[in-house]
């Protein structure tokens, strides 16, 4: 085989093996996004119910202080009962009414706490549902993707194995000019000869359109002059046999 033949197989196997690949990159792709998704809203729900916790924690604190109170409340109470004087009396009537103010105060405290643990758990609930719609998709995503997997898994295998078979074929500068190109132009790393004009000598790369010299078309002819790339794009070009047929001089 010469030289462009075994790039023109490497070439084919590799524009397979693209086509493959972007199939499995394309599911992965799909479900990593879901998996972000996913994570984004698990997050607002563990800052939801840490928020929660927060405020139960509060109603907690709350709830003893109001036992302490109360506990005021009613030795103030049995002070009262057993003053022996007016002025006695009067003084520990105020200091009640202090601590009655107090545990009111609280009271309301604990109920603005309560109010916020509605609200959030108002959220809670949207956000559960989000989660579980979520996980869903994301479970679809991932069976599609084990099943591309499965379905081109063996078959990228003896791909990448024909490739590498293919590119043993080739010598090393030559191989890392396609190499080079196919990363550069996503896999097209050749291009034909398209004839534009044969009397003006005229001819383009196939896939850049853009003029290429007649001594790079001379040089094709010649089927062991090496690598011959698009002044342009770069790509390795490629003479079509008819072509080189109907220019060869008869
Ligand atoms: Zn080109």
């Amino acid at each position: 085989m010469t030289l462009m033949e075994r790039l023109t197989s490497l070439y084919r196997v590799d524009q397979q093996l693209r086509g493959l690949q972007t199939r499995l990159d394309s599911a992965q792709r799909y479900f990593s996004g879901q998996q972000k998704q996913l994570d984004v809203v698990r997050e607002r729900l563990e800052e939801l119910r840490t928020r929660r916790r927060h405020h139960q924690a509060r109603i907690g604190n709350f709830e003893t202080e109001g036992a302490t109170i109360d506990q005021q409340v009613e030795k103030f109470r049995n002070d009262l009962n057993s003053a022996t004087t007016n002025k006695q009396y009067t003084a520990v009537l105020s200091e009640l009414d202090t601590v009655k103010e107090a545990r009111k105060k609280i009271d309301d405290d604990i109920v603005e706490e309560m109010e916020a643990i509605e609200r959030i758990e108002e959220e809670l609930g949207t956000v559960e549902g989000q989660e579980a719609e979520r996980r869903k998709v994301l479970k679809v995503a991932e069976d599609q993707l084990t099943e591309r997997r499965e379905e081109i898994g063996s078959r990228l295998e003896e791909l990448q194995l024909e490739r590498e078979t293919a590119a043993s074929d080739i010598p090393a500068s030559e191989l890392a000019v396609f190499d080079e190109m196919a990363n550069v132009h996503d896999g097209e790393a050749m291009a034909t000869v398209e004839e534009v004009n044969r009397r003006h000598r005229e001819y383009a790369c196939s896939e850049c359109n853009m003029h290429l010299p007649f001594e790079r078309i001379v040089s094709l002819m010649d089927r062991n002059s090496g690598l011959v790339r698009c002044s342009a794009c770069g790509r390795i070009l490629l003479m079509q046999e008819e072509l080189r047929g109907e220019l060869t001089p008869k």
